[in-house]
C-alpha cells in the first residue's frame, strides 16, 4: 500500500492538525503507562523541527459524545509538556471561539492539544458539520492514530476527505510496514498465536493468512470453540456458541494450506474465575463438569513454546488465559518470553492488541514490533481495508 508520507509534504509554517492515540490508562489524573504518547514523539518533533504550527487531537476512553471531568486529555498536555521539555498549550474544547484564538496565537513550533474529541457528539457519527470544522482549523491534516484506524470518525476520516494536503504519520507508516510484512513474503516457518476471548475478530485473520503460516497455535478462552467443535467435553469453559459455524468452516481451510493446528493439550482448571480460587492441571478431555479453563497447562506451553522458537516469523494477539487473575496468567508470560526468545534468534517477531501489550510490557520482552493497536491490526491482517489509511491515498 502506497500510503503518502508526512515527509512528502511542506509543512513547514504551516497549521497542521493531527490525529494522534493518546487513549492511554489513566487514574486519579496519574498516567499509568505513557508508551503511545512516546511513539508519538517522532512526528510531533519533526514537525517542532519544521517550525509547524501544531494542533494535537485525540480521544480518551469512551465519554459517548459529552464531557466526561475523568476524561479530559489535561493530564496528556501535562505529561507531552515533561517528555517535549517544551510548552503544550490546552484548551478544553476543540472547535469554537476558545480554540480559533489558541490556535491565532501560535507561533512557529507551538504545540496546541485540544479537549478529547469524543466529546463532541459528532465525532463517532463522523457528523460531516463538525468534521468541516475540523478541517477549518489548518492547512495541513496528519494522522498518526494507527489504533483508531478502523474507524470513519470525524478526526480520522471525516476532517481527512475535505483536506487536499495529508498524509501517515511516523508512528503509523511504522504499523503498516510492520503488519505488511506479514502478508509480503515472510521469511518461513511462520506461526500465527491467537488467545483471547473474542472469535469474532480473529476468525477473519485466520482465514486470510492461512495461505502464509505453517502453525496456527491457538490459546485462550477461544481455543475452548475448537476442542469443542473437535468434540471434547469442555465443562464450563468459554463457549461463543453464534460462531460454532464459522470455527467448523475453518478445520479445512487449515487441512487445505498444509496448516499444523496447536491447540491446548493441558489446561488450568477452576470452578471459579477469581484470585485464590482452587485450581488445577487437566488434560484437555478430563475436564469435569462445572469447572472451566482459565489457562494453558504446562504440556502446551512446552509445545507452544517449541513452535515459537522454531518459527522464523511470529505474530500474536491475545492472552493464552485470564491473564489479569495470578497465577492464571503464567501461560501468556510463558509465550511472551518465549517471543522474546524468537527475537534474540532474529526472527520477526510481532505481536497487537491491549492485553497483548500488557504481557510483553510486564515480561520487558523486545519484540521486532509491537503494534499499538490491537482491533487495527487484526483488520489489518484480515485483509481488511482500514478507512483511516484508505482516506489518505484519495485526493479531493
Ligand atoms: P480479547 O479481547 O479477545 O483478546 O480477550 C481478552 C480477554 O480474554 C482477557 O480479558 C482474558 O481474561 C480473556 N480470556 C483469556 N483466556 C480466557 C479463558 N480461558 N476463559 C475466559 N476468558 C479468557
Amino acid at each position: 500500500m502506497d500510503v503518502p508520507s508526512i515527509r512528502d509534504l511542506d509543512v513547514s509554517g504551516k497549521k497542521v492538525l493531527c490525529r494522534f492515540d493518546f487513549n492511554v490508562p489513566i487514574r486519579d489524573s496519574v498516567i499509568e503507562d505513557d508508551r503511545r504518547l512516546k511513539e508519538a514523539l517522532p512526528t510531533i518533533q519533526y514537525l517542532i523541527g519544521k517550525d509547524a504550527k501544531i494542533i494535537m487531537m485525540s480521544h480518551l476512553g469512551r465519554p459517548k459524545g459529552k464531557r466526561v471531568e475523568e476524561l479530559s486529555l489535561a493530564p496528556i498536555a501535562k505529561r507531552l509538556r515533561e517528555l517535549l521539555g517544551k510548552e503544550v498549550k490546552f484548551v478544553e474544547e476543540i472547535v469554537g471561539q476558545k480554540v480559533m484564538r489558541a490556535i491565532k496565537s501560535l507561533g512557529g513550533g507551538d504545540l496546541l492539544l485540544l479537549e478529547n474529541i469524543r466529546f463532541h457528539p459528532g465525532e463517532e457519527t463522523n457528523d460531516p458539520l463538525f468534521a468541516g470544522e475540523l478541517a477549518s482549523l489548518a492547512q495541513v491534516y496528519i494522522n498518526d492514530a494507527f489504533g483508531t484506524a478502523h474507524r470513519k470518525h470525524a478526526s480520522t476520516y471525516g476532517v481527512a476527505n475535505l483536506v487536499k494536503e495529508k498524509a501517515a504519520g511516523f508512528l503509523m507508516l511504522r504499523e503498516i510496514e510492520s503488519l505488511s510484512k506479514l502478508h509480503e513474503d515472510p521469511p518461513l516457518p511462520f506461526s500465527l498465536v491467537l488467545g483471547g476471548a473474542k472469535l469474532k475478530t480473529k476468525i477473519p485473520v485466520i482465514k486470510d493468512l492461512a495461505p502464509h503460516i505453517d502453525n496456527l497455535i491457538i490459546g485462550g478462552g477461544m481455543a475452548f470453540s475448537f476442542l469443542y467443535k473437535k468434540g471434547i467435553d469442555i465443562g464450563n469453559s468459554l463457549l461463543d456458541d453464534s460462531l460454532l459455524p464459522n470455527v467448523e468452516s475453518l478445520f479445512p481451510i487449515v487441512r487445505d494450506n498444509d496448516v499444523n493446528l496447536l491447540l491446548p493439550l493441558d489446561v488450568v482448571i477452576t470452578k471459579e474465575i477469581k484470585e485464590g480460587a482452587e485450581s488445577k492441571v487437566v488434560p484437555v478431555e478430563n475436564i469435569p463438569p462445572g469447572w472451566k479453563g482459565v489457562d494453558i497447562g504446562p504440556v502446551t506451553i512446552k509445545q507452544f513454546r517449541r513452535a515459537i522458537i522454531e518459527s522464523k516469523t511470529i505474530f500474536w494477539n491475545g492472552p493464552m488465559g485470564v491473564f489479569e487473575i495470578p497465577p492464571f496468567d503464567k501461560g501468556t508470560i510463558e509465550i511472551a518470553t518465549s517471543m522474546g526468545e524468537a527475537t534474540k534468534k532474529g526472527s520477526l517477531t510481532i505481536a497487537g492488541g491491549g492485553d497483548t501489550d500488557k504481557a510483553i510490557e510486564n515480561t520487558k520482552v523486545e519484540l521486532t514490533h509491537l503494534s499499538t493497536g490491537g482491533g487495527a491490526s487484526l483488520k489489518f491482517l484480515s485483509g481488511e481495508e482500514l478507512p483511516a489509511i484508505s482516506v489518505l491515498c484519495k485526493g479531493v
